[in-house]
């Protein structure tokens, strides 16, 4: 259909503030939430089977920036899984060399053995193809992102799986276990020496260039986090003294809040929650991660074109499938600074095949995306402000490494946190170094690796 329609009697401003009701976290939100968090971190170091599962990650040390060897690395934990040959030259210098593969979708809710085979063989065919030399065997650190009771640095179990993966036979074995079965099925001679959070990875990783670096962050297909912790502030550990005195401790903070008792659940996200795999789980996460926002867009698109507020009503069978709406078109959309916003029209248009888009529907879209991906950004802060306020560094400061395609390549991500950050901290906020730690989850596995070698 081309051509004209008339709306529905409904001012573009009343749209607006319904929008922003809905989507808008005031200062003093911003500070509800973050105490709450400071508690159920509590919580998980004090007992297991909390929200906010704090894992010990055995890692007790930080690098100092001299270790070096050459490592192999997995990174498995979203979107792209990733094989790397890591150099690390001391002197705070790495030289990274990565080939991506893409799981098949069959892979990912299958039987573990598929996926695992799968790992194995894309070893393999990165050995071969870089000229890999395995005559003497290679350690190799493997950045698992999915939620792990971890028993030793080479040892954990699958708790459950989340971002569209749920492997069958596989929760409640250990993951380097079936790792070593498929090398081994594969001939391959590779040591697994590390089980790595990809949080704890970024962390390490940034630690080795800069050792202020106490959190690690990742924004990215889910959201987690990594820090820190005084072995005395960690109750629930059984694991006899620790020499550093210090443990870093994944929060698997993606979970934060599943009771909903302080988060701004609305009915879009109720929607999200629904049709996804994990309802109930992940509540954080699912306002926060690329794999989400997109998503929660769609959602408002389509409430609004139910009620005839968008594109005259007119909808298409993109904008009705789930997951159809990438959060990489809300960057693009965002990133559109033409009057007449000609890409979001060509978004809107081209990708997503909505018959006529009039500029006002252009300006609702984007004002939808900036609500979204602001929140998101806001929400981000509380955790990392919530963190650092644990940690007690909101007067001694610390950096941040943050990982991820969300933060990397949304515009204003980072701004819009450090904008929440000052409005929690107030001057303290200049304390706290938000850093991008890219490659944080292969360099960090083969920086754990060496630390594990000595
Ligand atoms: P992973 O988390 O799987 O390691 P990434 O950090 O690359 O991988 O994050 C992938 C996620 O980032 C995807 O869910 C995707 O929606 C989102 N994403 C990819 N490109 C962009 C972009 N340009 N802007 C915002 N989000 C993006
Ligand atoms: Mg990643």
């Amino acid at each position: 259909m081309t051509g004209k329609y008339t709306y529905r009697e409904i001012d573009e401003s009343t749209v607006y503030s319904e929008l922003e009701d809905v989507f808008i976290l005031s200062p003093q939100r911003l500070r509800d939430i973050c105490k709450v968090f400071v508690k159920e971190m509590e919580k998980g170091l004090e007992n297991d089977d909390c929200t906010l599962k704090m894992i010990p990650s055995f890692v007790t040390n930080r690098p100092t920036g001299k270790e070096v060897g050459t490592y192999l690395a997995l990174d498995l934990g979203g979107t792209n899984f990733r094989v790397c040959e890591i150099n690390l030259e001391g002197q705070s210098k790495v030289r990274l060399r990565a080939k991506k593969f893409t799981i098949p979708d069959s892979a990912k809710t299958a039987d573990q053995s598929v996926l695992f085979d799968f790992l194995a063989e894309s070893i393999a065919i990165f050995i071969k193809e870089y000229n890999i030399n395995t005559e003497k065997d290679i350690n190799l650190g493997f950045t698992f992102s999915f939620p792990v009771q971890q028993t030793a640095l080479n040892k954990g179990t699958i708790l459950l799986w989340n971002k569209g993966f749920n492997c069958a036979n596989s929760i409640g074995k250990d993951v380097v276990t079936l790792l070593s079965e498929a090398l081994t099925r594969k001939q391959l001679k590779v040591n697994v020496v590390a089980l790595v959070n990809d949080t704890v990875g970024t962390l390490m990783s940034h630690a080795y260039v800069d050792p202020g670096t106490c959190v690690g962050v990742i924004l990215g297909t889910g959201t987690n986090a990594a820090y820190v912790e005084s072995a005395e502030a960690i109750p629930k550990w059984k694991g006899g003294p620790i020499k550093s005195n210090e443990m870093i401790i994944n929060s698997e903070w993606g979970a934060f809040d599943n009771e909903r008792k302080v988060l701004p659940w609305n009915k879009y996200d109720q929607q999200q929650d629904e049709q996804s795999t994990n309802p109930g789980k992940q509540t954080y996460e699912k306002m926060i991660s690329g794999m989400y926002l997109g998503e929660i867009v769609r959602l408002v698109c389509k409430d609004l074109i139910e009620r005839k507020i968008l594109f005259g009503g007119m909808s298409s069978t993109e904008m009705d499938t789930p997951g159809k709406f990438e959060t990489a078109y809300m960057s693009r959309i965002e990133r559109d600074h033409t009057a007449e916003l000609t890409d979001t029209k060509m978004v809107l248009q081209e990708i997503l095949k909505i018959p006529y888009v009039a500029p006002r529907d252009r300006r609702i879209v984007r004002r939808i995306c900036e609500l979204v991906a602001i929140r998101a950004a806001r929400l981000a802060a509380c955790g990392v402000a919530a963190v650092v306020t644990k940690m007690n560094r909101v007067d001694t400061g610390c950096t941040v490494a943050i990982d991820g395609s969300v933060y990397e390549h949304y515009p204003h991500f980072d701004n819009r946190m450090r904008d929440a950050l000052h409005e929690l901290f107030g001057m303290f906020s200049e304390n706290v170094s938000l850093q991008l730690g890219k490659d944080g989850s292969g360099i960090g596995a083969a920086v754990i690796a060496a630390l594990a070698d000595k």
